[in-house]
C-alpha cells in the first residue's frame, strides 16, 4: 500500500450572530479536513486545528514528501515531516498541519487492519464517555450574563451534567456571569471556566479566589501560554485547579509545563499537538507528572471522532483503584457542518457520547456536505 494523493477540504459557514472568546472573534466557522488516498483505494481522514487556508498550505508543502510512501510507517513519516519544517516551526501551523496528516494516516491504519484506532492505541477501555457542553461565548448584541445563564440552563435541560463557559474579559463582569450560570444550572452540575488567556496574573488570581465558592472544576488558560512562570503563580495564588495546553503543540512544548507544575489538567488537542502519534507521547509525559489529560476538542465530526478514539484507549487515571471518570469536550456553538459532514452524526444522549467502533476513526464522510460547505459554494 502506497500513498497516491493528499487533498485538503476547506469548510466555511458565515455566522448570523458573531461570537467571541477573550482571544478570538468568530464571524464564520472555518475548518480544514485532510484526505489521504492510497493506491489500493483506502482513504484516510484527518483535521487540522486553526486557520483553514494556512493549514491547507502547510499540508500541501508536506504532501510531496508523502506520495509513494507506505502510510503504515506513521512514526517515521511524522519524524520526517517534523524535521522538514523544524527550523520554521516546532509549534503552531507546522504542527497543526502535521496533526491532520497523522490523524489521516491512523485512519488508514485502522481501516487496513479492520479495527478502530483505539484498538491500535492499546485497546478500548470504555465504549462511552461523559461529555461537557462547551459554549457561552460573548455574543454580539445581547446581555452576556443572562445570555450565558439561559444557554447553560438549556444544556442541563438537554441532559448534560457539565458545562464550560467563557471568561477572561473583565473580572467583575466575569464573576457576575459565573454566579448567574451556577444559579441557572443548580448545585450538582459541574462548571468549568475558560479565560482563553485573557487575564494578567493579578486578574487571574483575583478571579480564582472569588470564583472558587461557585464550585469550579477547572480554570482553563488563565494567562498567555508562553508565560510558564505566570501559570505557576496563578496555580499557587488561587484554589481552583488550573488547566491548559491547547496551544502547547507536541512533546517538546508540553515538557516544561508538565515538569514544572504549571497545570493540574493538560488539554492537548489531537488535531494540534501532532495527531495520535504525538498525543500518546504527551499523555505518557503527563502520567509521569501526575497530571490528568482532558483533550481539547474544537472542530468537525472528524476531530470529534478522532478524539473519541483517543479517549476510548486512555487508561484509567489516576492509576489507583478508583479512577476519575474522563470527560469529553462537546462543542455546542453554531456550526452547521460539524455533524453534516458525517454520514452518521455523533451526538450525545443525556450528556453521554457513544464512541464509534468501526474501522479507523469509525466514521464515513458525507461528500455532499463537503461540497455544500466549500468556500464560495
Ligand atoms: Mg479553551
Amino acid at each position: 500500500m502506497k500513498i497516491a494523493a493528499v487533498h485538503t477540504h476547506i469548510l466555511e459557514h458565515r455566522l448570523e450572530t458573531p461570537f467571541e472568546s477573550a482571544s478570538m472573534r468568530f464571524d464564520k466557522r472555518s475548518h480544514v479536513l485532510v484526505e489521504i488516498v492510497c493506491d489500493d483505494g483506502t482513504v484516510g481522514w484527518g483535521e487540522c486545528l486553526g486557520p483553514a487556508q494556512l493549514n491547507a498550505a502547510v499540508v500541501a508543502a508536506y504532501a510531496e514528501r508523502l506520495i509513494g510512501r507506505d502510510p503504515l510507517q506513521s512514526d517515521l513519516l511524522w519524524q520526517e515531516l517534523y524535521n522538514l519544517l523544524r527550523d520554521q516551526g516546532q509549534r503552531g501551523l507546522t504542527m497543526t498541519a502535521l496533526s491532520g496528516i497523522d490523524v489521516a494516516l491512523w485512519d488508514i491504519k485502522g481501516k487496513h487492519f479492520g479495527v478502530p484506532v483505539s484498538v491500535l492505541l492499546g485497546g478500548r477501555v470504555r465504549e462511552t464517555v461523559g461529555a461537557y457542553a462547551t459554549g457561552s461565548f460573548r455574543r454580539d448584541g445581547v446581555d452576556r450574563v443572562t445570555d450565558n445563564a439561559t444557554e447553560c440552563a438549556a444544556h442541563i435541560a438537554e441532559g448534560f451534567h457539565a458545562v464550560k463557559i467563557k471568561i477572561g474579559f473583565d473580572v467583575a463582569e466575569d464573576l457576575s456571569v459565573i454566579a448567574a450560570v451556577r444559579d441557572a444550572i443548580g448545585p450538582k452540575a459541574r462548571l468549568m471556566i475558560d479565560a482563553n488567556h485573557g487575564y494578567t496574573v493579578g486578574e487571574a488570581i483575583a478571579l480564582g479566589q472569588r470564583a472558587a465558592r461557585y464550585d469550579i472544576d477547572w480554570f482553563e488558560e488563565p494567562v498567555i501560554p508562553e508565560q510558564l512562570d505566570a501559570y505557576r503563580m496563578v496555580r499557587a495564588g488561587q484554589p481552583i485547579p488550573v488547566a491548559g495546553g491547547e496551544t502547547w503543540h507536541g512533546r517538546y512544548a508540553f515538557r516544561d509545563p508538565l515538569a514544572t507544575g504549571c497545570v493540574d489538567i493538560a488539554q492537548p488537542d489531537l488535531c494540534g499537538t501532532g495527531g495520535f502519534s504525538e498525543m500518546r507521547r504527551v499523555a505518557d509525559l503527563a502520567t509521569l507528572h501526575g497530571v490528568r489529560v482532558v483533550p481539547h476538542v474544537w472542530g468537525t465530526g472528524v476531530q470529534i471522532a478522532a478524539s473519541l478514539q483517543f479517549v476510548a484507549a486512555l487508561l484509567p487515571d489516576p492509576p489507583r483503584r478508583d479512577a476519575i471518570a474522563p470527560i469529553f469536550e462537546f462543542d455546542r456553538t453554531p456550526n452547521p457542518f460539524r455533524q453534516a459532514i458525517l454520514s452518521r452524526p455523533i451526538e450525545h444522549r443525556n450528556g453521554v457520547v457513544a464512541i464509534p467502533d468501526g474501522p479507523g476513526l469509525g466514521i464515513e464522510i458525507n461528500r455532499d456536505a463537503l461540497a455544500e460547505f466549500a468556500p464560495g459554494s
